[in-house]
């Protein structure tokens, strides 16, 4: 006798050919549909940010990174009336220009002041910065005037007054803190990067100087800020050569350029409180390469002024290349008050200091530039506290960035 079949209740699972075959492509379906769901979160990040500025009534934009950079526009700002004090006071008009005094108390007081307002808000991230504090142990009257001037300021600035922190209550505080700038920076978690008085010379000059302000995370540069205390406000003035020096008696100088990285960058006055609107600034579109301002060191010493004028005619660039000190020229071209800024290496064994480069760069390239070094590298600074991974820097628009790499690189071939 056959054996009955099994009764099969019509709502159970059989898993016939077909069903698992359906399976099967269900499975593989969601198997690669994974990986996609994994940008929503970014892609969600992202419509947030953009959501303000097409919105009538805009809400703040409260996305991370917004009070680093708050903080470190302030403590930027707070900087700057230091350094500029130090400036009016110690070195306009000294008679012996060798007299670097002026360059240590603006260093030192500049970065005991952003440090302290680091610490006061961020009191677990790391600090790569330039200075330390040894030299001003060995000179006691040096350190009381660096520690007076620098709470001198921090009482006379109600713009950071109650974001910034309370006294560095002692000149030994003051070094402690200073001393905070020695971490070895790298490729994990939050570490700052400072440059208090970056082109000392221009400084000295009453030319361009930056103070110099970034926020590295894992390597990556998130936010950037430069002070320009002797820049023009105005981001439609044009580069000129005359900007290089005598600039600190006018009271349309004195420029913040800030930006977190995915946001765009922006300009606003240095004296304006955090409350002011900033400007978004961008890279002048260059269509006619021969049309384009280039910018330069003063320094013959830190980039090759031979290369970058051979580079420069190579493009048919007929205008004199803009020298001036420190970050302002990333800043500068940022706005388009000049298009290209060139960094050809000098000694082939120098590696350029991460504090040189961090802010500016970001700066640039949310403004629609391209930053590299000489072979076309975007610079990295996860590696330490020097740029070891690239040589030079050569920033340029987007459009036009390819063009002047290989002119670059036709220049430095031909030397060959
Ligand atoms: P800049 O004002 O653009 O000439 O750059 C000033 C920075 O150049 C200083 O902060 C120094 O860290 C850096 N520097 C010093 N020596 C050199 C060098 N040989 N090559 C490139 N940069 C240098
Ligand atoms: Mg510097």
């Amino acid at each position: 006798m056959p054996s009955p079949k099994p009764q099969q209740h019509p709502n159970s699972f059989i898993l016939s050919p077909r069903r698992v075959v359906t399976l099967a492509l269900l499975l593989l379906a969601l198997a690669l549909l994974l990986p996609r769901l994994a940008f929503l979160p970014r892609l969600l990040q992202i419509s947030r940010h953009l959501r303000p500025l097409s919105s009538a009534n805009p809400a703040p934009i409260m996305s991370s990174y917004t009070k680093e950079l708050e903080i470190a526009q302030l403590a930027v700002q707070r900087a700057s009336i230091l350094t500029r004090r130090v400036f009016h006071e110690k070195a306009k008009g000294t008679v012996d220009k060798n007299d670097k005094s002026p360059v240590t108390i603006g260093d030192f007081g500049a970065q005991a002041l952003i440090i302290a307002a680091l610490k006061h808000n961020f009191p677990e991230d790391e600090i790569v910065a330039e200075e330390e504090a040894a030299q001003l142990r060995e000179d006691a009257n040096l350190k009381q005037t660096i520690w007076e001037l620098v709470e001198k300021t921090r009482l006379e600035d109600e713009a950071g007054e109650s974001k910034l922190g309370g006294p560095i209550k002692s000149a030994d505080e003051m070094l402690e803190l200073i001393d905070r700038g020695g971490s070895k920076g790298g490729a994990n978690g939050r570490i700052w990067t400072i440059d208090p008085i970056d082109g000392t010379k221009g400084f000295l000059r009453g030319g361009q100087y930056a103070v110099c302000l970034g926020l590295m995370v894992d390597g990556d540069v998130k936010v950037g800020v430069l002070g320009c205390p002797n820049l023009p406000i105005s981001d439609t003035a044009r580069l000129t050569s005359s900007m290089a020096d005598n600039q600190t008696d006018s009271s349309d100088h004195g420029v913040l350029f800030s930006a977190i990285l995915g946001q765009g960058a922006t300009s606003r006055p240095l004296a304006s409180s955090s409350s002011d609107n900033p400007k978004p600034i961008k890279m002048r579109a260059v269509d006619d390469l021969s049309q384009a301002t280039f910018c330069e060191s003063v320094e013959a010493g830190h980039s090759s002024h031979g290369d970058q004028f051979e580079i420069a005619k190579k493009l048919g660039i007929t205008r004199e290349s803009v020298r001036m000190d420190s970050q302002a020229k990333y800043g500068s071209i940022a706005r388009g008050a000049g298009d290209i800024y060139l960094r050809l290496p000098v000694k082939a064994t120098y590696q350029e200091k991460i504090w040189d480069h961090a802010a500016g760069d970001l700066i640039v390239r949310e403004a629609g530039g391209q930053v590299t070094d000489i072979h076309g590298k975007r610079l990295d600074f996860s590696v330490g506290r020097t740029l070891a991974n690239n040589k030079g820097v050569v920033a340029a628009p987007v459009a036009v960035h390819g063009k002047v790499l290989e002119a670059v690189q036709e220049v430095l071939n031909a030397k060959q």
